[in-house]
Protein backbone atom coordinates (compact mmCIF):
# COMPACT_ATOMS: atom_id res chain seq x y z
CA UNK A 1 0.00 0.00 0.00
CA UNK A 2 1.51 3.16 -0.64
CA UNK A 3 1.02 6.49 0.82
CA UNK A 4 -1.10 9.09 -0.41
CA UNK A 5 1.92 11.62 -0.83
CA UNK A 6 5.67 10.83 -0.67
CA UNK A 7 8.05 13.71 0.07
CA UNK A 8 11.56 12.48 -0.98
CA UNK A 9 15.06 13.40 0.04
CA UNK A 10 14.36 16.63 1.72
CA UNK A 11 16.62 18.07 4.68
CA UNK A 12 13.76 17.38 7.19
CA UNK A 13 14.86 19.77 10.33
CA UNK A 14 13.27 19.51 14.10
CA UNK A 15 13.99 21.37 16.93
CA UNK A 16 16.38 18.49 17.39
CA UNK A 17 18.56 18.74 14.15
CA UNK A 18 18.37 18.14 10.46
CA UNK A 19 18.63 15.06 8.48
CA UNK A 20 17.67 13.75 5.11
CA UNK A 21 14.73 11.64 4.94
CA UNK A 22 11.19 11.01 3.44
CA UNK A 23 8.42 11.60 4.85
CA UNK A 24 4.98 9.33 3.87
CA UNK A 25 2.21 11.21 4.63
CA UNK A 26 -1.76 9.71 4.81
CA UNK A 27 -4.95 11.29 6.00
CA UNK A 28 -3.01 14.30 6.04
CA UNK A 29 -0.61 13.58 9.02
CA UNK A 30 2.89 12.32 9.07
CA UNK A 31 2.90 8.93 8.74
CA UNK A 32 6.89 8.04 8.99
CA UNK A 33 9.60 9.64 8.80
CA UNK A 34 12.87 7.43 7.46
CA UNK A 35 15.54 7.58 5.30
CA UNK A 36 15.05 6.54 1.76
CA UNK A 37 12.10 4.96 2.49
CA UNK A 38 11.19 2.26 0.03
CA UNK A 39 10.17 -1.46 -0.06
CA UNK A 40 6.71 -1.94 1.59
CA UNK A 41 5.10 1.79 1.81
CA UNK A 42 6.95 3.49 -1.22
CA UNK A 43 6.27 4.94 -3.75
CA UNK A 44 3.52 7.18 -2.88
CA UNK A 45 0.90 7.72 -5.19
CA UNK A 46 1.81 11.64 -5.51
CA UNK A 47 5.47 11.65 -4.72
CA UNK A 48 7.41 15.69 -4.11
CA UNK A 49 10.92 15.52 -4.96
CA UNK A 50 12.78 17.33 -2.28
CA UNK A 51 16.38 16.73 -2.78
CA UNK A 52 17.74 20.15 -2.15
CA UNK A 53 15.28 21.53 -0.03
CA UNK A 54 14.85 21.86 3.86
CA UNK A 55 11.42 20.54 4.53
CA UNK A 56 10.28 22.70 7.56
CA UNK A 57 7.16 22.30 9.95
CA UNK A 58 4.75 24.85 8.87
CA UNK A 59 5.52 28.18 11.33
CA UNK A 60 3.04 28.51 14.11
CA UNK A 61 2.87 32.21 14.49
CA UNK A 62 1.45 32.92 17.74
CA UNK A 63 1.12 36.55 17.67
CA UNK A 64 -0.88 38.23 14.10
CA UNK A 65 -3.30 40.91 14.15
CA UNK A 66 -5.66 40.32 10.93
CA UNK A 67 -8.62 42.55 11.92
CA UNK A 68 -11.37 40.20 10.84
CA UNK A 69 -14.43 41.52 11.71
CA UNK A 70 -15.03 45.07 11.15
CA UNK A 71 -11.04 46.37 10.60
CA UNK A 72 -10.28 44.04 7.19
CA UNK A 73 -9.27 46.93 5.52
CA UNK A 74 -6.35 47.14 7.46
CA UNK A 75 -5.54 43.69 7.18
CA UNK A 76 -8.17 40.28 6.79
CA UNK A 77 -8.04 36.58 7.52
CA UNK A 78 -8.02 36.35 4.05
CA UNK A 79 -5.05 38.34 2.67
CA UNK A 80 -3.24 37.85 5.98
CA UNK A 81 -3.26 33.94 6.17
CA UNK A 82 -2.32 34.64 2.29
CA UNK A 83 0.75 35.91 3.13
CA UNK A 84 1.55 33.43 6.35
CA UNK A 85 1.37 30.74 4.00
CA UNK A 86 3.56 32.21 1.30
CA UNK A 87 6.11 32.90 3.83
CA UNK A 88 6.07 28.73 5.37
CA UNK A 89 2.85 29.31 7.65
CA UNK A 90 0.45 27.05 8.34
CA UNK A 91 -1.19 28.00 11.44
CA UNK A 92 -1.58 31.79 13.12
CA UNK A 93 -3.37 32.64 16.59
CA UNK A 94 -4.87 36.01 15.58
CA UNK A 95 -4.71 38.54 18.70
CA UNK A 96 -8.26 40.14 19.94
CA UNK A 97 -7.94 43.92 19.53
CA UNK A 98 -7.46 45.13 15.95
CA UNK A 99 -11.33 43.57 14.81
CA UNK A 100 -14.32 45.63 15.18
CA UNK A 101 -15.43 44.60 17.87
CA UNK A 102 -12.94 43.16 19.31
CA UNK A 103 -12.77 39.98 21.37
CA UNK A 104 -14.42 40.90 24.64
CA UNK A 105 -17.05 37.95 24.95
CA UNK A 106 -18.37 34.98 23.55
CA UNK A 107 -20.55 37.13 20.60
CA UNK A 108 -17.65 38.80 19.82
CA UNK A 109 -15.56 35.65 19.40
CA UNK A 110 -18.03 34.26 17.70
CA UNK A 111 -18.58 37.08 15.17
CA UNK A 112 -14.33 36.51 14.63
CA UNK A 113 -14.99 33.07 14.04
CA UNK A 114 -17.18 33.03 11.74
CA UNK A 115 -15.15 35.61 9.66
CA UNK A 116 -12.13 33.42 9.71
CA UNK A 117 -13.74 30.42 9.05
CA UNK A 118 -14.18 30.35 5.08
CA UNK A 119 -11.49 32.93 4.76
CA UNK A 120 -8.29 31.71 6.33
CA UNK A 121 -5.87 29.93 3.67
CA UNK A 122 -4.09 28.24 7.36
CA UNK A 123 -5.61 26.75 10.39
CA UNK A 124 -5.70 29.04 13.40
CA UNK A 125 -7.13 29.74 17.13
CA UNK A 126 -7.86 32.69 18.63
CA UNK A 127 -7.30 34.78 21.69
CA UNK A 128 -9.92 36.53 24.32
CA UNK A 129 -8.99 40.17 26.06
CA UNK A 130 -7.86 40.73 29.42
CA UNK A 131 -9.49 44.10 29.97
CA UNK A 132 -10.95 46.03 32.67
CA UNK A 133 -14.53 45.85 31.23
CA UNK A 134 -14.75 41.72 30.39
CA UNK A 135 -13.39 39.90 33.56
CA UNK A 136 -16.91 39.02 33.63
CA UNK A 137 -16.62 37.28 30.44
CA UNK A 138 -13.17 35.63 30.07
CA UNK A 139 -15.04 32.57 31.33
CA UNK A 140 -17.57 32.71 28.53
CA UNK A 141 -14.17 33.42 26.28
CA UNK A 142 -13.02 30.00 27.83
CA UNK A 143 -15.80 27.66 26.81
CA UNK A 144 -15.43 29.10 23.08
CA UNK A 145 -12.17 27.74 23.28
CA UNK A 146 -9.49 30.73 23.14
CA UNK A 147 -6.05 30.05 23.32
CA UNK A 148 -4.86 32.51 25.65
CA UNK A 149 -6.10 36.25 27.33
CA UNK A 150 -3.99 39.08 25.56
CA UNK A 151 -3.45 41.93 28.30
CA UNK A 152 -1.99 45.63 27.61
CA UNK A 153 -0.29 47.14 30.52
CA UNK A 154 0.17 50.37 28.29
CA UNK A 155 -2.85 52.22 26.01
CA UNK A 156 -2.95 49.39 23.17
CA UNK A 157 -3.49 51.82 20.45
CA UNK A 158 -7.11 51.21 19.45
CA UNK A 159 -9.82 52.96 21.80
CA UNK A 160 -12.40 50.13 22.46
CA UNK A 161 -9.57 47.68 23.63
CA UNK A 162 -8.62 49.34 27.29
CA UNK A 163 -5.26 49.00 29.06
CA UNK A 164 -4.88 46.64 32.44
CA UNK A 165 -4.68 48.67 35.56
CA UNK A 166 -2.30 46.71 37.89
CA UNK A 167 -5.85 45.04 39.77
CA UNK A 168 -7.55 43.98 36.94
CA UNK A 169 -4.58 42.69 34.95
CA UNK A 170 -3.99 40.57 38.96
CA UNK A 171 -7.53 39.72 38.79
CA UNK A 172 -7.82 38.30 35.63
CA UNK A 173 -4.68 36.32 36.18
CA UNK A 174 -6.47 34.96 38.94
CA UNK A 175 -9.39 33.80 36.12
CA UNK A 176 -7.26 32.83 33.73
CA UNK A 177 -5.34 30.54 36.17
CA UNK A 178 -8.26 28.97 37.05
CA UNK A 179 -9.61 27.77 33.36
CA UNK A 180 -5.86 26.78 32.63
CA UNK A 181 -4.71 29.02 29.67
CA UNK A 182 -2.13 31.62 29.94
CA UNK A 183 -2.10 35.08 29.76
CA UNK A 184 -0.58 37.15 27.16
CA UNK A 185 1.20 40.52 27.33
CA UNK A 186 2.12 43.52 26.20
CA UNK A 187 4.58 44.65 28.66
CA UNK A 188 5.83 48.06 28.35
CA UNK A 189 5.00 50.05 31.99
CA UNK A 190 1.87 52.68 31.73
CA UNK A 191 2.99 55.57 34.51
CA UNK A 192 6.61 55.27 32.72
CA UNK A 193 5.82 55.88 28.91
CA UNK A 194 3.01 58.44 30.45
CA UNK A 195 5.85 60.61 32.40
CA UNK A 196 8.43 60.30 29.32
CA UNK A 197 5.50 60.77 26.25
CA UNK A 198 4.93 64.14 28.75
CA UNK A 199 8.66 65.37 28.66
CA UNK A 200 9.18 64.70 24.78
CA UNK A 201 6.26 67.38 24.16
CA UNK A 202 7.95 70.04 26.25
CA UNK A 203 11.50 71.88 24.99
CA UNK A 204 13.32 69.08 23.72
CA UNK A 205 15.45 68.88 25.99
CA UNK A 206 14.35 65.99 27.26
CA UNK A 207 16.46 63.08 27.04
CA UNK A 208 16.51 62.81 23.19
CA UNK A 209 18.15 66.13 23.04
CA UNK A 210 21.54 64.87 22.11
CA UNK A 211 20.46 63.18 19.37
CA UNK A 212 19.21 66.75 17.93
CA UNK A 213 18.00 66.66 14.30
CA UNK A 214 19.51 68.97 11.98
CA UNK A 215 17.15 71.67 13.29
CA UNK A 216 19.12 71.33 16.79
CA UNK A 217 15.45 69.39 18.35
CA UNK A 218 15.24 65.93 18.45
CA UNK A 219 13.40 64.38 15.73
CA UNK A 220 10.20 63.10 15.88
CA UNK A 221 11.61 59.26 15.46
CA UNK A 222 14.34 59.93 17.92
CA UNK A 223 11.61 61.60 20.73
CA UNK A 224 9.41 57.87 20.06
CA UNK A 225 12.25 56.62 20.53
CA UNK A 226 13.11 58.14 23.92
CA UNK A 227 10.02 57.72 25.00
CA UNK A 228 9.56 53.79 25.60
CA UNK A 229 13.25 53.03 26.81
CA UNK A 230 14.22 49.42 27.88
CA UNK A 231 13.24 50.24 31.48
CA UNK A 232 9.38 50.44 30.30
CA UNK A 233 9.54 46.92 29.77
CA UNK A 234 11.98 45.69 32.02
CA UNK A 235 9.02 47.33 35.17
CA UNK A 236 6.21 45.56 33.16
CA UNK A 237 7.79 42.40 32.67
CA UNK A 238 8.85 42.29 36.58
CA UNK A 239 5.42 43.57 37.97
CA UNK A 240 3.44 40.51 35.54
CA UNK A 241 6.13 37.99 36.06
CA UNK A 242 5.06 38.95 40.61
CA UNK A 243 1.39 38.91 39.35
CA UNK A 244 2.13 35.19 37.48
CA UNK A 245 4.02 34.12 40.69
CA UNK A 246 0.76 35.06 43.28
CA UNK A 247 -1.84 33.93 40.65
CA UNK A 248 -0.43 30.33 39.51
CA UNK A 249 -1.04 31.89 35.99
CA UNK A 250 0.63 30.84 33.44
CA UNK A 251 2.10 34.27 31.19
CA UNK A 252 3.38 34.88 27.96
CA UNK A 253 5.30 38.12 27.27
CA UNK A 254 5.04 39.01 23.61
CA UNK A 255 7.53 41.05 21.48
CA UNK A 256 10.48 41.37 23.80
CA UNK A 257 13.09 43.34 22.67
CA UNK A 258 16.10 43.30 24.30
CA UNK A 259 18.23 40.17 26.40
CA UNK A 260 17.60 41.62 29.63
CA UNK A 261 13.98 41.65 29.53
CA UNK A 262 14.20 37.78 28.60
CA UNK A 263 16.66 36.96 31.29
CA UNK A 264 14.04 38.52 33.85
CA UNK A 265 11.74 35.63 32.34
CA UNK A 266 14.49 33.13 32.73
CA UNK A 267 15.45 33.97 36.13
CA UNK A 268 12.24 33.60 37.54
CA UNK A 269 11.48 30.21 35.59
CA UNK A 270 14.67 28.69 36.91
CA UNK A 271 13.44 29.53 40.23
CA UNK A 272 10.28 27.51 40.17
CA UNK A 273 8.26 30.44 40.32
CA UNK A 274 6.26 30.84 37.82
CA UNK A 275 5.40 28.89 34.59
CA UNK A 276 6.24 31.73 31.87
CA UNK A 277 8.29 32.34 28.28
CA UNK A 278 9.40 34.74 26.39
CA UNK A 279 8.18 35.56 22.74
CA UNK A 280 10.74 38.30 20.31
CA UNK A 281 9.65 39.07 16.73
CA UNK A 282 11.93 38.64 13.63
CA UNK A 283 11.92 43.09 13.49
CA UNK A 284 13.86 43.36 16.53
CA UNK A 285 16.79 40.80 15.32
CA UNK A 286 16.92 42.15 12.13
CA UNK A 287 16.28 45.89 12.85
CA UNK A 288 18.12 48.73 14.89
CA UNK A 289 16.65 51.88 15.83
CA UNK A 290 18.98 53.62 12.62
CA UNK A 291 16.88 51.43 10.62
CA UNK A 292 13.57 53.50 12.02
CA UNK A 293 15.35 56.69 11.22
CA UNK A 294 16.36 55.94 7.78
CA UNK A 295 13.06 53.91 7.02
CA UNK A 296 10.47 56.28 8.46
CA UNK A 297 7.07 54.77 9.91
CA UNK A 298 6.87 51.83 7.85
CA UNK A 299 10.12 50.53 10.40
CA UNK A 300 7.70 51.95 13.63
CA UNK A 301 6.67 49.82 16.24
CA UNK A 302 6.17 49.11 19.94
CA UNK A 303 8.36 48.71 21.83
CA UNK A 304 10.46 50.42 19.55
CA UNK A 305 13.83 49.20 17.43
CA UNK A 306 16.54 49.08 19.94
CA UNK A 307 20.39 49.90 19.39
CA UNK A 308 22.63 47.71 17.24
CA UNK A 309 24.01 46.16 20.53
CA UNK A 310 20.41 45.14 22.04
CA UNK A 311 19.81 43.56 18.36
CA UNK A 312 22.73 41.48 18.85
CA UNK A 313 22.08 40.28 22.02
CA UNK A 314 18.64 39.34 21.84
CA UNK A 315 20.14 37.32 18.81
CA UNK A 316 22.37 35.46 21.26
CA UNK A 317 19.79 35.12 23.51
CA UNK A 318 17.55 33.53 20.64
CA UNK A 319 20.82 31.40 20.07
CA UNK A 320 21.30 30.34 23.74
CA UNK A 321 17.26 29.05 24.02
CA UNK A 322 16.53 32.12 26.07
CA UNK A 323 13.48 32.63 23.82
CA UNK A 324 10.90 30.37 23.69
CA UNK A 325 9.21 31.52 20.86
CA UNK A 326 8.99 34.25 17.46
CA UNK A 327 5.58 35.54 16.56
CA UNK A 328 5.91 37.94 13.96
CA UNK A 329 3.24 41.02 15.34
CA UNK A 330 2.04 40.99 12.27
CA UNK A 331 0.03 44.39 12.45
CA UNK A 332 -0.14 46.17 9.33
CA UNK A 333 -2.50 49.61 8.46
CA UNK A 334 -3.64 51.15 5.39
CA UNK A 335 -1.02 53.50 3.85
CA UNK A 336 -2.70 56.87 4.75
CA UNK A 337 -2.56 55.88 8.32
CA UNK A 338 1.29 54.29 8.04
CA UNK A 339 2.99 56.17 5.31
CA UNK A 340 2.41 59.38 6.78
CA UNK A 341 4.69 62.12 6.63
CA UNK A 342 4.37 63.15 10.26
CA UNK A 343 5.67 60.21 12.06
CA UNK A 344 4.81 60.92 15.85
CA UNK A 345 0.98 60.13 13.94
CA UNK A 346 1.75 57.58 12.07
CA UNK A 347 0.66 54.06 13.02
CA UNK A 348 3.12 51.74 14.95
CA UNK A 349 2.53 48.29 13.98
CA UNK A 350 4.82 45.81 11.20
CA UNK A 351 3.44 43.90 8.59
CA UNK A 352 5.68 40.85 8.61
CA UNK A 353 3.53 37.30 8.67
CA UNK A 354 5.33 36.39 5.38
CA UNK A 355 8.63 37.32 6.46
CA UNK A 356 9.42 35.26 9.38
CA UNK A 357 11.09 32.18 8.40
CA UNK A 358 13.83 34.14 5.64
CA UNK A 359 14.53 36.84 8.27
CA UNK A 360 15.44 34.23 10.25
CA UNK A 361 17.68 32.52 8.35
CA UNK A 362 19.40 35.89 7.46
CA UNK A 363 20.35 36.60 10.51
CA UNK A 364 21.79 33.07 10.77
CA UNK A 365 19.86 31.01 13.50
CA UNK A 366 20.44 27.82 12.27
CA UNK A 367 17.05 25.75 10.86
CA UNK A 368 16.52 23.82 14.32
CA UNK A 369 16.81 26.77 16.32
CA UNK A 370 13.96 28.19 13.91
CA UNK A 371 12.21 24.89 13.96
CA UNK A 372 11.72 25.05 18.10
CA UNK A 373 10.97 28.69 18.25
CA UNK A 374 8.79 28.86 14.73
CA UNK A 375 7.00 25.97 14.86
CA UNK A 376 6.74 23.24 17.86
CA UNK A 377 7.59 25.64 20.55
CA UNK A 378 4.31 27.96 20.24
CA UNK A 379 2.17 24.94 19.14
CA UNK A 380 3.45 23.36 22.55
CA UNK A 381 2.82 26.64 24.55
CA UNK A 382 -0.78 27.25 22.86
CA UNK A 383 -1.49 23.55 23.38
CA UNK A 384 -2.53 23.14 19.08
CA UNK A 385 -2.18 19.08 19.54
CA UNK A 386 -0.76 17.59 16.77
CA UNK A 387 0.88 20.91 15.07
CA UNK A 388 4.39 21.96 14.72
CA UNK A 389 6.44 18.96 14.86
CA UNK A 390 7.38 16.77 11.83
CA UNK A 391 6.88 13.79 13.66
CA UNK A 392 4.68 10.60 13.04
CA UNK A 393 0.79 11.30 14.53
CA UNK A 394 1.27 15.29 13.80
CA UNK A 395 -0.47 17.25 10.63
CA UNK A 396 1.84 17.25 7.55
CA UNK A 397 2.15 21.36 7.99
CA UNK A 398 5.20 21.71 5.90
CA UNK A 399 7.26 24.48 4.11
CA UNK A 400 9.95 23.27 1.74
CA UNK A 401 12.49 25.80 1.54
CA UNK A 402 15.27 26.53 -0.67
CA UNK A 403 18.01 28.06 1.89
CA UNK A 404 20.74 28.74 -0.16
CA UNK A 405 20.01 31.33 -1.81
CA UNK A 406 19.13 35.41 -1.68
CA UNK A 407 17.39 38.12 -3.12
CA UNK A 408 15.73 41.22 -2.43
CA UNK A 409 12.37 41.36 -1.36
CA UNK A 410 9.94 42.27 -4.15
CA UNK A 411 6.30 44.14 -3.26
CA UNK A 412 4.92 41.75 -6.38
CA UNK A 413 5.49 39.17 -4.05
CA UNK A 414 3.90 39.92 -0.80
CA UNK A 415 0.34 38.83 -0.15
CA UNK A 416 -0.69 41.05 3.10
CA UNK A 417 -3.56 43.56 1.75
CA UNK A 418 -1.41 47.03 1.73
CA UNK A 419 2.56 45.56 1.23
CA UNK A 420 3.97 47.99 3.36
CA UNK A 421 6.83 46.12 4.47
CA UNK A 422 9.76 47.79 5.96
CA UNK A 423 11.73 44.87 4.67
CA UNK A 424 11.46 45.63 1.09
CA UNK A 425 14.78 46.09 -0.85
CA UNK A 426 16.09 44.40 1.46
CA UNK A 427 18.39 41.18 0.82
CA UNK A 428 16.75 38.15 2.92
CA UNK A 429 18.07 34.59 2.72
CA UNK A 430 15.52 31.60 1.68
CA UNK A 431 12.90 30.79 -1.21
CA UNK A 432 9.62 29.14 0.01
CA UNK A 433 9.23 26.97 -2.73
CA UNK A 434 5.82 24.59 -1.15
CA UNK A 435 3.51 25.13 1.34
CA UNK A 436 1.56 22.20 2.68
CA UNK A 437 -1.43 21.96 5.11
CA UNK A 438 -2.68 18.35 6.54
CA UNK A 439 -0.84 17.19 3.38
CA UNK A 440 -2.20 19.43 0.78
CA UNK A 441 -0.07 22.03 -0.92
CA UNK A 442 -2.04 25.50 -0.15
CA UNK A 443 -3.97 27.21 -3.11
CA UNK A 444 -6.66 29.10 -4.05
CA UNK A 445 -9.34 27.15 -1.84
CA UNK A 446 -9.22 28.67 1.85
CA UNK A 447 -8.85 25.36 3.89
CA UNK A 448 -7.90 26.26 7.38
CA UNK A 449 -9.71 25.20 10.29
CA UNK A 450 -10.28 26.49 13.94
CA UNK A 451 -7.94 24.87 16.77
CA UNK A 452 -9.17 24.40 20.45
CA UNK A 453 -6.60 24.22 22.58
CA UNK A 454 -5.81 21.13 24.06
CA UNK A 455 -4.66 21.47 27.37
CA UNK A 456 -7.10 24.36 28.77
CA UNK A 457 -9.05 22.74 32.09
CA UNK A 458 -12.41 23.52 31.09
ZN1 LIG B 1 0.85 42.63 18.67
Amino acid sequence: MAYELLIRGGTVVTAEGVEVADIGIEDGRIAEVAGEMSGGRGPGTQEIDARGLHVFPGVVDAHVHFNDPGRDHWEGAATGSAALAAGGGTVFIDMPLNSSPPVLDGASFDAKLQACEGRSFTDFALYGGLTPVNLDSMEELAERGVAGYKAFMCPSGIDDFQWSDDVTLYRGMEIAARAGLPVLLHAESAPILAALSAASQGSGEGPGAANAGAGGAPTAVRRFLDSRPVIAELEAINRALLFAEETGCRIHVVHITNRRGVELIRRAVAGGRVDASAETCPHYLFFTDRDMETIGARAKCAPPLREEDIRRGQIEALLAGEIDTVGSDHSPAPSDMKDREDFSTAWGGIPGAQTTLRTLLTVEIPPERIAAVAAQNPAERFGLAGKGRIEVGYDADLALVRVDTEAELTSDELRDRHRLSPYLGRRLCGHVERVLLRGREVDDTPRGRFLRPADARR
